[in-house]
Parts: C-alpha cells; sequence; structure tokens
C-alpha cells in the first residue's frame, strides 16, 4: 500500500499535496485533517512566510520508535546510532559503534598535516577507545607514512594502559556528545567481521498499531494544504506552463533534464499535470488531454510543447527558461526561446552566437 494523501470533497491532490478547490473544501480539508494533524498556517511563519497549511501527523497519533530485538519493547528512538543505546525495558545493549576487532580512522586535532591514522578496537569502556595498532599495511596518501611515529609525535593526546599483559593506546572520545575537547577528529569507524552492531529495528506507530515498514502506513505522515481556487483560473502572463509543471512537482528548466530525449516524466506526474490543467486552468480539457498523449516525454522536447500548447491557446507568449553551461551568452543574443533548443538546429544557433561573439 502506499501512503495516501487523504481524498477530500471540494479538494484535488496533485504531488501528493492537497489543493482546495472552493473555500468550503478549504475548511472541509482543515476541519477534517484537525483531528490526526498538527496545522500550520504558512502565512504565519516567522522567516518565510508564504501560502498554505503544512499538516503533520500529530505526536499522539504518529511516533517514530526503536523495536528492542530482544524483549520487542519499543524504546523512543532518541539517539538510538550513539554508543551503548540501551533498552529501557530489559536493559540489554541495543547498538554498539566501537566493538572488538573493529576499526577507527581518525586524525590528531592538533595536527595540521591531517594525516589520518587507522587502529584496531580493543574495547570501549568510561567514554575512552581502548586501541592497538593495525599491522603495517599499504598507507594512503593522506595516511601518516610511518603510524608508529606519527603517534608517537603526539603522545600527549592518549594514554598507553596495559590491557591483557599488551601495551594499548586509550583516547578519549565520549559516545555522547559533551562539551569537552576531543583530541581527535574520527573518520570513519567500522564494525568487524561477523559482529552485529546494532539489535533493534525501526519502526512507526500509528495510531497505535506498529509498521516496521512506514510505506505499510496507508496515509501520508505529512503534506500541504493550498488555498489554490484563490487563484484559479490562472492568469498567463507568460509562464503559465512552468506553473502547471511546479504544480506537479517538476522543474520546468530545459537544461535541467538530459538531452538526449529519453522520458523524463511519469505517468502519475503527467496525471498530476491533468488535474492542475483541468482544476484550474481555462485551458481546454479534452485537447490537453490529447495533447498528453501524444507529446514527446522528454525534459526540453516536453517542456517546449506544452509552453507551444499553452501558447496556441492563452496566445500569451511563454518564456522558456534555459540554461546551459554557455548561459550567459544565450541570455545576451536572448535565444532561449523554444525554437531553437531542439536538436541539429540548437546546434548550429549556438556555434553561429560563439563565432560571432568571438569576432566582437
Ligand atoms: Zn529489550
Amino acid at each position: 500500500m502506499n501512503n495516501k494523501t487523504p481524498i477530500i470533497p471540494g479538494t484535488v491532490i496533485i504531488a501528493h499535496d492537497i489543493h482546495a478547490t472552493s473555500q468550503d473544501g478549504l475548511d472541509r480539508a482543515l476541519d477534517f485533517l484537525a483531528a490526526d494533524y498538527d496545522i500550520k498556517d504558512c502565512m504565519k511563519d516567522e522567516y518565510h512566510p508564504h501560502s498554505g497549511y503544512f499538516a503533520t501527523l500529530k505526536e499522539s497519533v504518529f511516533q517514530n520508535l526503536t523495536k528492542c530485538d530482544f524483549c520487542g519493547h519499543l524504546n523512543t528512538q532518541l539517539a538510538c546510532k550513539v554508543h551503548g543505546y540501551s533498552c529501557k525495558n530489559c536493559g540489554k545493549v541495543l547498538y554498539k559503534e566501537y566493538v572488538k576487532g573493529g576499526t577507527i580512522r581518525f586524525s590528531f586535532r592538533n595536527d595540521e598535516s591531517m594525516k589520518y591514522v587507522t587502529l584496531y578496537i580493543h574495547s570501549y569502556e568510561n567514554d575512552r577507545i581502548i586501541c592497538y595498532p593495525k599491522p603495517a599495511k599499504t598507507e594512503a596518501y593522506f595516511s601518516a607514512k610511518n603510524p608508529v611515529q606519527h603517534l608517537e609525535q603526539f603522545k600527549d593526546e592518549y594514554e598507553v594502559v596495559t590491557v591483557d599483559g599488551k601495551r594499548m593506546l586509550s583516547f578519549f572520545y565520549p559516545a555522547k556528545w559533551k562539551k569537552v575537547d576531543r583530541t581527535i577528529n574520527m573518520a570513519e569507524v567500522r564494525g568487524a567481521p561477523n559482529t552485529k552492531r546494532q539489535h533493534y529495528r525501526s519502526v512507526c506507530v500509528y495510531k497505535g498499531e506498529v509498521f516496521e515498514d512506514r510505506y505499510e502506513l496507508g496515509v501520508k505522515d505529512s503534506f500541504m494544504i493550498y488555498d489554490t481556487f484563490k487563484y484559479a483560473p490562472f492568469k498567463d502572463t507568460g509562464r503559465l506552463h512552468a506553473k502547471i509543471m511546479s504544480m506537479a512537482g517538476q522543474v520546468s528548466r530545459c537544461d535541467y533534464y538530459y538531452q538526449d530525449r529519453r522520458p523524463s516524466f511519469n505517468d502519475t506526474q503527467l496525471g498530476w499535470m491533468k488535474t492542475a490543467v483541468e482544476t484550474f486552468t481555462d485551458l481546454p480539457k479534452e485537447e490537453f488531454a490529447y495533447f498528453l498523449q501524444t507529446c514527446r516525454k522528454d525534459g526540453p522536447g516536453f517542456i517546449c510543447q506544452l509552453a507551444q500548447f499553452v501558447e496556441k491557446h492563452t496566445k500569451v507568449k511563454q518564456y522558456l527558461e534555459n540554461h546551459p553551461d554557455v548561459q550567459e551568452i544565450l541570455k545576451e543574443k536572448k535565444v532561449c526561446s523554444y525554437y531553437d533548443i531542439d536538436g541539429v538546429d540548437f546546434i548550429f544557433k549556438m556555434g553561429e552566437i560563439i563565432s560571432k561573439k568571438g569576432r566582437n
């Protein structure tokens, strides 16, 4: 089951968001969703006010949790990837970052050359990683050429301890972030072969039911609600084709897509554009449906043909956005028009512009 945006009379769904087709529809949607969703009026956003409402499932209805592999208890997800994260019920450790036989790769904070050293992990206790040197190996370019000498150089940054009769190095490295200086910058931590580090599964709980796969949930956890009817039918000021595409969550810049005619839009996305056109524009519905069946589906081709379709019906010239690498030249010479960007014609035109530019 795919996660669905709720279907509410007086609204349509485009690109997973709800667009109201009337004030009634908007009121009904906000009313209906208030039971399960927190709804934020984006016009009241402190930093970036914009139209629409943002709906997210309430915490009382939906939670992200972790399920203990040992006892099945559901723990809150806070910092579950921290070494020593343990089950609130059975107390067993559910996640280990540093395991015996694993490796750490790090550089010393005081080392301006930022050379890396790799050491094997023996154990982790009391905020310290106990390590022993890795046998000599071909070192990468940015690693210390002589790890032993390198470690010697920074001997103030760790303690030398004896564990099981062997000399080991002990680094202060709190698993949970603390307001203290760590003397090393960790670049990579690896587990040991055949050692499981994680003993929990991420789950989500919706209305008391546990889902291991959030796509099984059946409802969307967040989406927008727009008062689109207030602006409909959309006036065409030369960018209606772009508006139709952006509503369907698609970029309307020709250069954004592959230029080799491979299809860039699927039926779902084209269906969203159809809904947008039928609901919020004065463009002829049947002709647009036919257009969608017959038009090119590659990025630049589709955009150009959509612009032509819109232009034909609104009689308003469409302005296409296209910024290939030579965008400055194109902008200057105003050849961003869609009649020029297709295939051979385009290449010739570009050659002409560039050579003219050279002569100037
Ligand atoms: Zn447990």
